[in-house]
């Protein structure tokens, strides 16, 4: 079965890899939902330009996922949802005794909490349909650990659990669910952490690139969002329909350390 006339949606879809998600699988002929927190002019033309590129429908929804409420209403909104792709995300970095708590709680809510929600939501609907697919995005942080990242590797494990439970309470359904788990993607939210390691550890940005970010990814090269995207379409495919409750590394070989 091709996924031409699915309807997906990737959550925190207006950048990086959530972006590259939603192009790919609607260059593969799915409808695609864009979403993040802001409902800019921007976050509406970047739809418009992948209905134009692709020739099929692409919406964009603002919700806040920080909130369940919006969560489970950012799903009721998309009307169907075959696809759904758990992504968005962001990072905070500090030792665990230092930790903000507001930080702690927006991480959790974001990137584990959020993912309960719709994916509940979303579930009906594709018992309904009769086929469905749930990816999570995960991380090589899902599987493994770094310092200063307790919330952010707590959600992603989290997440990596989550899936392994819808899995096993959809698996004599046409349904599956999966998580990817990447090593360092160059993404807005990588960028990001950039200039402060550069500072810290009184290196260049691109010594910080090589020998910090890319430390412990063997390959020593990040991988792209298109490929993020290719897997999401793999797992879309009839090939992926018995593959479910587990998770593919897309890590340049950092998890076979
Ligand atoms: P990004 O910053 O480019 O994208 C994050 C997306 O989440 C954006 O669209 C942002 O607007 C959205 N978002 C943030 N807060 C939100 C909120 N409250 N409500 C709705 N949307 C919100 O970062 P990215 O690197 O593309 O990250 C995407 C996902 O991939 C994240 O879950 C991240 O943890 C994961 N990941 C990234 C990498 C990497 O190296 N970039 C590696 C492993 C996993």
């Amino acid at each position: 079965m091709s996924i031409t006339g699915k309807t997906a949606l990737i959550t925190g879809s207006n950048s990086g890899i959530g972006l590259g998600i939603a192009e790919e699988l609607a260059k593969s002929g799915a409808n695609v939902i864009l979403n993040s927190y802001t409902d800019s002019d921007d976050d509406h033309a970047l739809a418009e330009r992948i209905s134009k590129e692709t020739g099929t429908t692409a919406r964009y929804i603002s919700a806040d996922l920080s909130k369940g409420d919006q969560s489970r209403a950012l799903v009721e909104k998309a009307g169907h949802v075959d696809i759904l792709i758990n992504n968005a995300g962001i990072q905070h970095v500090a030792p665990i005794d230092e930790f903000p708590v507001e930080k702690w709680d927006m991480i959790i809510a974001i990137m584990l909490s959020s993912v309960f929600h719709t994916t509940a939501a979303a579930l009906p609907m594709m018992r309904k349909a009769g086929w469905g697919r749930v990816i999570n995005i995960s991380s090589a942080h899902g599987l493994t650990a770094s310092p200063y990242k307790s919330a952010y590797v707590s959600a992603k494990h989290g997440v990596v659990g989550m899936t392994k439970v819808v899995a096993l309470e959809t698996a004599k359904e046409p349904i599956t669910a999966n998580a990817i788990c990447p090593g360092y993607v160059l993404t807005p939210l990588v960028e990001s952490q950039i200039p402060d390691t550069a500072k810290k550890y009184d290196m260049t940005e691109e010594e910080v690139t090589q020998k910090v970010i890319l430390e412990r990814q063997p390959s020593k090269e990040f991988a792209t969002t298109e490929q993020l995207g290719g897997v999401a379409a793999f797992l879309c495919s009839d090939a992926a329909a018995q593959i479910t409750g587990t998770t593919i590394s897309v890590d340049g070989g950092w998890t076979a350390l």
